[in-house]
């Protein structure tokens, strides 16, 4: 087995928030948050404090381990999704079709096409596809990512899990309000999110403290 130091592709991807290591810093981290503007084409200071800047190391192919795990579930949401958004279009396109002849209607693209035209634009429209394959390419690993995004955007644009909810019986670390939200990941795989809706706090529990603070999260669990 070799062993490489390759870094999560995202790390290369200037749309794309860098997946990183909370806590952790890179040897030129200066103490502050950069991120890239398009308009200048470099990397800008955000004004922000750093909170981790060491990128994740590629697990699978080109893609960290979160980064893999969410491209199988939008795999496995892919089929159903697609078929989802194919009748929806043929739903929603007879409404600009206002009958009787006449002046031609406009028929508006319908927002499922343009989200599974996008979807099909990275991953193309094969039944089933080698995810490995795709990902030890560079070019195909930022694809694979793009294209786990479009999917995560059209399940919440068309959505079919959960709504966000209170966090019932425990109180905020910080404010101690009775003010936590759960935010359902979208796809499985996703990082849990918890967060306190108290304006004056705004704690956030993201992935990485969550698996620090096992302890705490216990108490929190999922609903
Ligand atoms: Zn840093
Ligand atoms: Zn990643
Ligand atoms: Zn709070």
């Amino acid at each position: 087995m070799t062993v490489t130091d390759a870094v999560c592709v995202t790390n290369d991807m200037h749309d794309s928030r860098p997946c990183t290591i909370r806590g952790e810093h890179s040897d030129i981290c200066d103490g502050y948050e950069y991120r890239w503007a398009e308009e200048h084409r470099r990397y800008v200071a955000t004004g922000k404090e750093c909170h981790g800047c060491l990128p994740r190391l590629a697990s699978n192919g080109l893609l960290c381990r979160p980064c893999w795990e969410s491209l199988q579930s939008a795999e496995n949401a892919y089929g159903p999704l697609a078929e989802l958004l194919e009748e929806f279009d043929v739903l929603v396109v007879p409404i600009g079709d206002g009958g009787g002849g006449g002046e031609k209607a406009r028929i508006p693209l319908s927002g499922t096409k343009i989200a599974l035209n996008e979807i099909s634009s990275y991953r193309g429209t094969a039944e089933t596809i080698d995810l490995d394959a795709w990902v030890s390419r560079p070019e195909g690993a930022e694809e694979a990512v793009r294209f786990t995004r479009a999917v995560r955007g059209a399940l919440r644009s068309f959505p079919t899990t959960e709504d966000p909810h209170r966090v019932p019986r425990v109180r905020c670390p910080q404010c101690e309000l009775l003010s936590l939200m759960w935010r359902p990941p979208v796809l499985a795989g996703d990082s849990v999110r918890i967060d306190c809706r108290n304006p004056e706090c705004g704690f956030v529990l993201d992935q990485d403290a969550f698996d620090k603070e096992q302890g705490w999260s216990m108490k929190v669990g999922a609903p």
